[in-house]
């Protein structure tokens, strides 16, 4: 039983079939996929849910597919905690992390797009799937498609972390290295999309693809008991996941799950890759492409596809943006992981980083409560850490070597305390 009706443009909201197709043939809106909300509120219940596997799947019937799934059956559902460590340190009262670096198969948010991407893709009959990806979305792509038995082809930056390079190598896709910026990767993919009879999950079939980042969304309020928090800040790369938590928590309210589904949205981007950012301070509608030049490779999208819609969706929520240094993001990894144990990637830093300026500026209060969205794993991005976390101690392995260096270290300590 299948809940979608088709696509519609987001634009003039012309009608399509379910088909392959990704931008609107008469105005050039993008696409989006629609649901039969009457015939979902009848099934979609609470006590439904609480029945339900615990799995991005249990929202199935807001989610583009007509069968059952068949790739990413163990995706989703990653931990929404309360951080009170980390809240104590930004001197806040309630905050909360929703963590997808532990995300199975491949440790980041994308395998939440890719489950939905390569399920529609087996549905429509694609032998072949594909991708133009700054690392995480080729880590999934090449693992769910090994498992689903797919074909796969993925396109990167060459200038990848070595973590998301050897990350897609092991499942033997045909990676290729372009020499170039994530933009440039993402027009060549479209040509060759036009040629080849492949799924490019984010370019052909990115109305299904897109839909994924709503199980983010949805999540986060049904982990909350059913409400939404009155801050969310989302890492923006090219802008769908910010938009799509968004469409999650009013398909909710539209649905009777959630009574109130206001929330102030805020954009997190690296400050050398920040054309969303920019576009939302600016209180602009015209995003202007930029050079990427961060440690945050993964959000390095110079002309994101989503920039106008994301900056659209956080100034209706009355959210804001901030954008960080390379140095405040690598701070705020390691605050991250000294105060509440998750080790994510510089993407989880970036929101970390900008999520404790905009409570330092005010503009997130410290009596409310904040939910920071972590979308990737730390041990992808080793890179921009060499050097900076310290050494181990080293030692002989005696007990008087041991404490040897015990002591060493007691005065150490000691003499930082005076
Ligand atoms: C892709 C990605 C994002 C952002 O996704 P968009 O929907 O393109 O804005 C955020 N965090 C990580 C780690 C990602 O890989």
């Amino acid at each position: 039983m299948s809940y979608m009706i088709g696509l519609k443009c987001r634009e003039c909201g012309r009608l399509y079939p379910k088909e392959v197709v990704f931008v609107c043939e008469y105005c050039f809106g993008g696409v989006e996929v629609d649901y039969d909300y009457d015939a979902i509120r009848r099934v979609l219940t609470k006590t439904a849910l609480a029945a339900r596997p615990k799995s991005l799947w249990r929202y199935r019937e807001l989610l583009p597919i007509e069968g059952d799934p068949t790739v990413g059956l163990f995706s989703g559902f990653t931990p929404l905690f309360r951080a009170e460590r980390l809240a104590e340190a930004l001197g806040v009262e309630e905050l909360y992390i929703k963590d997808d670096s532990v995300s199975h198969p491949s440790l980041s948010f994308k395998d939440r797009v890719v489950s939905i991407a390569l399920t529609r893709a087996k549905e429509l009959e694609f032998d072949t799937v594909a991708c133009a990806s700054t690392g995480n979305l080729a880590n999934s792509v090449a693992a769910l498609a090994a498992r689903a038995g797919l074909k796969r082809y993925i396109f990167i930056p060459a200038d990848l972390e070595m973590g998301k390079i050897i990350g897609s190598l092991i499942y033997r896709p045909t990676l290729v290295a372009v020499e170039g910026t994530y933009d440039e990767v993402n027009r060549l993919c479209a040509e060759i999309g036009a040629k080849y009879p492949w799924a490019f999950v984010n370019i052909n079939i990115r109305p299904y693809y897109a839909e994924g980042s709503k199980t983010y969304g949805f999540e986060i309020a049904e982990q909350l008991g059913w409400r939404v928090p009155q801050h969310i800040v989302v890492p923006a790369a090219g802008g769908s996941l910010i938009t799509k938590i968004a469409k999650a928590f009013k398909e909710l309210k539209r649905l009777g799950l959630l009574e109130d589904a206001s929330t102030k949205l805020y954009c997190a981007q690296a400050a050398g890759c920040s054309p969303i950012v920019n576009t939302i301070q600016a209180r602009s509608d015209i995003v202007k492409p930029v050079k990427p030049n961060t440690i945050a490779k993964s959000l390095a999208i110079g002309n994101p596809a989503d920039g106008y819609y994301a900056t659209k969706t956080v100034l209706e929520s009355g959210g804001w943006a901030e954008a960080v240094t390379d140095d405040e993001i690598i701070e705020a990894m390691k605050l991250l992981a000294e105060t509440e144990g998750v080790f994510t990637e510089t993407a989880g830093g970036v929101t970390a980083a900008a999520a404790k300026k905009l409570i330092e500026q005010g503009i997130i209060p410290k009596d409310e409560s904040i939910v920071i969205c972590i979308t990737g794993n730390g041990l992808k991005t080793q890179e921009p850490l060499m050097n900076r976390l310290g050494q181990a101690a080293r030692i002989k392995p005696t007990l008087a070597s041991f404490e040897s260096e015990l002591a060493s270290q007691l005065a150490d300590v000691s003499v930082r305390q005076k």
